[in-house]
């Protein structure tokens, strides 16, 4: 049989290397998106340019997805099944907790189409709120 994390890759046509599997076990694990720094600490001092390179392959691949929420740090959640290489900038809202300064995927929350003036072209659009993530907000939560 078939290893879960294995089919994962699989089902999106990439190799599985051992360094890519450890990198999926590693954001399986954590709900909360990881930088490149983050991951690599996970890892326990992998190699930055392998941690990098398979991050780079699984965005391609429409695996994870990029996250901007102006840490500084670009950070890496993993996608939605039914995203495609073609199409797989999630769009939904990310949310940076100022508490814990995490950042969560809020799949169940749709970033509205909003409207531009004519003249201008979109090709990515992202949102991020910010506040108290629901566990430093002591606040119970249907969102998994
Ligand atoms: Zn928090
Ligand atoms: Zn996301």
């Amino acid at each position: 049989m078939v290893h879960p994390l294995e089919e994962t890759l699989i089902a999106r046509q990439i190799a599985p290397t051992p360094m890519r599997l450890l990198v999926l076990d590693v954001l399986q694990r954590h709900p909360a998106a990881l930088s490149l720094a983050d991951v690599e600490l996970l890892l326990e001092h992998a190699d930055r340019i392998t941690v990098h390179r398979t991050l780079k392959t699984f965005t391609e691949k429409g695996l994870v997805h990029r996250i901007e929420d102006g840490s500084g740090a670009v950070k890496f959640a993993l996608c939605e099944p039914q995203c495609t290489p073609e199409q797989h900038h999630d769009l939904h809202v990310h949310f940076f907790c100022t508490r814990c300064r995490e950042t969560s995927c809020l799949p169940t929350v749709a970033v509205p189409t909003i409207a531009l003036p004519a003249a201008y072209q979109v090709q990515e659009t992202s949102l991020v709120m910010k506040g108290l993530c629901a566990g430093c907000a002591g606040i119970p939560t249907s969102i998994s």
